[in-house]
């Protein structure tokens, strides 16, 4: 709004801001997710109660944190926003619950990485809209209830299969967010192109969502890189198809938009591990990275694409995989 101007030097969050869509119209693909949330949303409206609590679950970049407020802005209640990480103790998540206003919507990131205590405490808020809170220690201890204004909990996560039981059946609804389609990646590259003044023909903008691995943040981000580079070593405002390509390749991204993190796994699984079955664990120890990462990151659009597979013994590269990486599998190596 006009009283807190955008600081000047967080222009590429500014801009990741502004290509937020604000209305569930405005959201791109997730077809079924979108008319899900829409008839929860209109039936809270009608009985003018807070929506029931909504789980947004998939991969980085999908959509959740702008659902969240798309949610929020739809039902015409405020918004405020944590993360598991910033809940580590109980008394973290009960100041927050008992500072809500009547109907908010309380949107928790990464909900799975919250304490356990917290999680317990969570379970009859969502519930009951009530906390217990524990005062003096030992014998002397006791729990004070505190009643809580109704709210609405919107929780992310990319790693639903974390969330105890408990908490996942608390939620009325669990949206599971999908990769995107191209032509979907094509639309919102085109809104994101309008927003940030670029003019970008049609070819160019298939070029970039066929490389953004299903992902509208990746897509959006690319856009900028493509921009940067026409901007300072091409057409200007209008980027050629060459200065896409050659903006990609700059960054890393290669045909099919694996960028080099997914490559590194990809590369070995295949070489290194022979294609496998091999566990999480050593996959990931196997290029410095941490087994969530890899988890809720590379694995799932790897085996979304075909080129991973999961098995009771681990993970095991499919012969699409090795021809991507022009690796000669073992098997049609032999005679
Ligand atoms: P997540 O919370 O799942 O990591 P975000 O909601 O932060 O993802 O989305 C990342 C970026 O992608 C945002 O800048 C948003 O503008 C864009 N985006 C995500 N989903 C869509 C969509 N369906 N339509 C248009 N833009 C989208």
């Amino acid at each position: 709004d006009a009283i807190s101007p955008e600081p000047a030097d967080d222009t590429e969050l500014a801009i990741e801001g502004a290509l937020r869509p604000a209305s569930l119209e405005e959201f791109v693909g997730q077809h079924k997710v979108r008319g899900q949330l829409q008839l929860l949303l209109d039936a809270a409206r009608i009985q003018e109660r807070p929506a029931d609590h909504i789980l947004l679950a998939g991969p980085p970049g999908l959509g959740k944190t702008t659902l969240a407020m798309i949610i929020a802005h739809e039902s015409d209640r405020p918004l405020r926003m944590s993360s598991g990480p910033a809940i580590q103790h109980a008394g973290d998540l009960a100041a927050l619950l008992s500072s809500l206003v009547p109907g908010e919507v309380l949107f928790i990131d990464e909900i799975h990485r919250m304490a356990r205590t917290a999680e317990e405490m969570l379970y009859l808020a969502m519930e009951d809209f009530r906390i217990d809170i524990m005062v003096g220690k030992g014998a002397g201890a006791t729990s004070i209830p505190l009643d809580l204004a109704p709210f609405t909990l919107v929780g992310a996560t990319t790693r639903s299969g974390m969330l105890p039981n408990p908490l996942r059946d608390r939620f009325g609804f669990t949206a599971h967010l999908e990769y995107y389609e191209p032509e979907e990646l094509e639309q919102v590259i085109a809104r994101s192109a309008r927003v940030i003044g670029m003019d970008l023909a049609g070819p160019q903008r298939d070029e970039i969502a066929r490389r953004s691995r299903g992902t509208p943040r990746i897509a959006n981000r690319l856009l900028r890189r493509v921009r940067d580079y026409a901007l300072v070593r091409g057409g200007g405002r209008a980027a050629s198809l060459d200065d896409v390509r050659a903006a990609l390749e700059l960054y890393d991204v290669d045909a099919i938009g694996l960028d080099r993190l997914d490559r590194a796994v990809l590369d070995a699984l295949v070489r290194r591990f022979r294609g496998g079955p091999v566990g999480l664990g050593t996959l990931a120890v196997s290029v410095g990275e941490e087994a969530d990462t890899v988890e809720s990151v590379v694995e799932p659009y790897l085996v979304r694409i075909g080129f991973m597979g999961r098995t009771p013994r681990g993970r095991v590269a499919t012969p699409e995989a090795y021809e991507h990486l022009g690796v000669v599998h073992a098997a049609q190596g032999q005679t």
